[in-house]
């Protein structure tokens, strides 16, 4: 028979090794909630090697079993054969793209992204309606400075979605004095979603933001969004100089209270916790920065759920899974916040959108007598309530 799916030897290694120890069954979100072997690497391996030696032709229905991943990491770092799940599953989508197997609630997102830019649909120019009136205003009457020493990205669910994230961004690193400047209405999506659903539109979309990016001269680039930060420090290298050293705003807001140029006084009180954002922990490895700058709240008692660091679980929001099955993504929230329910947490702290986005929904889905008042925020909003 005739091999209808082929990869680069890395991979196709990589998929060969494959024992079906089972070991990526116990640590993946997808496999926990539906309990489907297929689901699983180990399960997506066997299915692989039929994809590659004919016996199995692509269809709607391996489409799914490839789609149904939130590219978490949790199998990579667990496989004693080194097989980089989350990684062949891209490879696989970028197949399944080109076959017009994409699920159409992700091709719907690259449409937004086509059309406006973002993954809402939303205008373009109500991207900057989130930012505080000051520098709104700055914006709309054309003083926003072309040039500074950093560029600061905001993302698009912080800038359509979510009404506190860029606000407290924006006005903790006023309070800190930093020199900074936004693309406003010129921000665009980072080309993230395209490159977890396969789409070769990656590449241009992050050629054009590169362009825009440059063109402001700055020195360094912060952003609140895990997803963006991964990409502009994983991908983007691979596709162009952005010619800025990129954070995230843990990294650079622990910088800034280490330096005194922002005071935590406190605010806030109860036990805190904090998630790993998978495409910052496992992604990229920044564990320490938000658990510095939540330890020095005053007034605070920070607790470790006991998934943490590179073992955390995944709260399901990542990887497309927020367009591709709602449902699910939400009930693998859900487990998440009894993680931190079960160690006492009152607050759940994240460094990503997607995940508080999803966090709340998660936390809705358990019966009120359960979640008593737990609360999910960002951050940036845990820093600007303490600095007051
Ligand atoms: S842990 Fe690795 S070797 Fe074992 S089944 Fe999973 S992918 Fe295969
Ligand atoms: S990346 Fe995460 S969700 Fe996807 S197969 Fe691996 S463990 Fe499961």
């Amino acid at each position: 028979m005739e091999a209808t799916y082929e990869f680069e030897k890395k991979y196709r290694d990589q998929i060969l090794r494959c024992s079906s120890c089972g070991f990526c069954q116990a640590v993946c979100p997808i496999f926990g909630l539906t309990l489907r072997p297929a689901m699983n690497t180990r399960g997506k391996m066997l299915l692989l090697k039929e994809l590659m030696d004919g016996s199995l032709e692509p269809s709607a229905e391996i489409a799914d079993i490839f789609y149904t991943c939130t590219a978490c990491k949790a199998c990579t770092y667990t496989c004693p054969a080194g097989v980089e799940g989350n990684e062949i599953v891209e490879e696989v989508r970028k197949r399944l793209y080109k076959d017009g197997l994409a699920p159409e609630s992700l091709t719907g997102v690259r449409d937004s992204i086509f059309k406006q830019g973002n993954v809402f649909a939303s205008a373009q120019d109500e991207r900057i309606e989130i930012y505080p009136p000051v520098l709104r205003e700055k914006v709309r009457k054309g003083e926003l400075k072309s040039h500074a020493e950093t560029l600061l990205f905001m993302g698009c669910l912080p800038s359509y979605m979510d009404m506190k994230i860029v606000p407290s961004f924006i006005k903790s690193l006023d309070a800190a004095g930093v020199d900074y400047t936004t693309l406003a209405t010129e921000e665009t999506c980072c080309g993230f979603p395209l490159y977890l659903m396969g789409s070769d539109e990656f590449e241009p979309q992050a050629r054009r933001l590169i362009e825009k990016m440059r063109a402001t001269g700055a020195r360094e680039l912060v952003t609140p969004c895990a997803g963006c930060y991964k990409t502009f420090t994983t991908l983007y290298p691979e596709i162009g100089d952005l010619g800025l050293n990129v954070y995230h705003s843990v990294q650079y807001f622990d910088r800034l209270i280490n330096e005194g140029r922002i005071e935590l006084k406190g605010e806030l009180s109860g036990k805190i916790t904090y998630h790993d954002p998978c495409d910052l922990g496992r992604s990229c490895k920044i564990f320490e920065e938000p658990r510095n700058i939540l330890k020095r709240v005053p007034g605070v008692e920070f607790v470790e759920m006991e998934k943490n660091r590179l073992d955390a679980r995944c709260c399901g929001g990542g990887g497309g899974m927020q367009a591709y099955n709602p449902e699910m993504a939400v009930d693998m929230a859900a487990l998440r916040v009894r993680d931190a329910l079960d160690v006492g947490a009152e607050l759940i702290v994240s460094g990503c959108p997607a995940c508080k986005d999803n966090l709340r929904k998660g936390a809705r889905a358990i019966p009120k007598e359960e979640r008593g008042k737990i609360k999910i925020m960002d951050i940036t909003e845990v820093v600007i309530n303490a600095a007051g």
